[in-house]
């Protein structure tokens, strides 16, 4: 068996060692004598299994018991709509902060249902960096203030957390979620895909704390309301059971390496590796602001794209895939989630180095 190194933005490579656990349990969960993916929401073993996820998550991310966390469906694009149905609570707007790709996508949906106000943008200087805080045109009568807090595509991330006072702070954190540590409090809401840092594709974790639930528009699908899911521990139908389980697999992963404060060490680490790499060099080149570069998603293009194909091609020789770059923007993009080995990242840097002094 080989196994390469997944260099993809998502669904995204996974500890080895989950699923090797996944791979051992399949076909009889702890002596239940069925896989978990036959096994009924309703029943013990599925409850237990989505008490112990729910329990990890909070432990490692230090949850406040005035948030509720739920496992729905829809992905982060679903939330686009979900997030304004749920959040307006009877005011006609939201600001969003506009970073990148998936801010924009978050904007344009958010249309549908409120008034949006673009309370900053990077878009002059071609999505490379954060807007600074002290440029940003906050509604002190926002419903909510929108953030990407990690733009997948262009490789920008918030290190920092905005103030946004008493207006609720919502994040789409697809892309750097449980990447490192945060303060939930700081946050009203927060949303994230799992086929990145989390497991398989198919859930949406929603941390969302509890006074801001309970108040959603009327044409909101029940399915998509949060108190609604709340009241029935995200079982108003059916969820993605086998997702959920292998969710529980990674949270406990984490807490074997060290909890978040030692996956932010690893993920640090990681992309020193790859950036450091960057700044020796002309023939590559990422164009992001020094102080917003993703630890997550690192973009970098040939400056003779006419080689392209060729990186490609010989990465993939050499056992790494899935570094072709967003069709929006081409180049290349080594996504380095949590469980990316840094053996994945230090070869990746010796390809470079081997292509650039046989092409350069
Ligand atoms: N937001 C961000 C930051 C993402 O990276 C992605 C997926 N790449 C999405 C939203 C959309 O997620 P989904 O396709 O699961 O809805």
């Amino acid at each position: 068996m080989t196994r390469v190194f997944n260099f993809s933005a998502g669904p995204a490579t996974l500890p080895e060692t989950v699923l090797r656990q996944a791979a051992d349990e399949m076909l009889d969960w702890h002596g239940s004598g069925m896989s978990v993916m036959e096994m009924s929401h309703r029943g013990k073993e599925f409850i237990a299994i989505h008490a112990e996820a729910e329990k990890l998550l909070r432990e490692l991310m230090g949850v406040p018991a005035n948030y509720k966390v739920l496992f729905l469906q829809g992905g982060a694009i679903g939330e686009n709509a979900i997030v304004p149905m749920n959040m307006l609570r009877g005011r006609s707007g939201a600001d969003y902060i506009d970073t990148g790709e998936w801010s924009k996508k978050s904007i344009k949906e958010a249309k549908k249902y409120c008034k949006v106000n673009v309370a900053a943008s990077s878009e002059a200087d071609n999505y490379t960096s954060v807007p600074k805080q002290e440029t940003w045109k906050l509604d002190k009568d926002a419903a909510y203030v929108h953030i990407c807090s990690n733009e997948t595509i262009g490789g920008v991330e918030y290190h920092w957390t905005p103030v946004t006072g008493d207006v609720p702070l919502v994040a789409d954190m697809s892309s750097n979620f449980i990447s490192r540590p945060i303060d939930v409090s700081r946050y009203g809401l927060i949303y994230a895909g799992t086929q990145k840092n989390v497991g398989p594709a198919g859930v949406t974790i929603v941390i969302v704390r509890d006074d801001l639930i309970g108040q959603a528009l009327p044409i909101t699908p029940s399915a998509f309301d949060y108190k609604i899911q709340a009241d029935n521990d995200s079982m108003f139908n059916t969820p993605p059971t086998y997702t959920i389980y292998m969710a529980g697999l990674v949270f406990n992963w984490i807490k074997a390496q060290g909890g978040l404060t030692a996956i932010e060490a690893s993920n640090r680490k990681k992309a020193a590796v790859l950036y450091d790499h960057l700044e020796t060099t002309s023939f590559f080149y990422n164009p992001v602001a020094r102080e917003d570069r993703s630890l997550m998603n690192v973009p970098f293009k040939l400056r003779d794209e006419s080689l392209d194909e060729a990186f490609l091609k010989g990465a993939q020789a050499r056992g790494m895939v899935q570094l072709k770059g967003h069709r929006s923007v081409g180049g290349m993009r080594a996504s380095i989630y949590n469980a990316m080995p840094i053996e994945g990242v230090v070869a990746l840097v010796a390809y470079m180095k081997e292509f650039e002094a046989s092409h350069g």
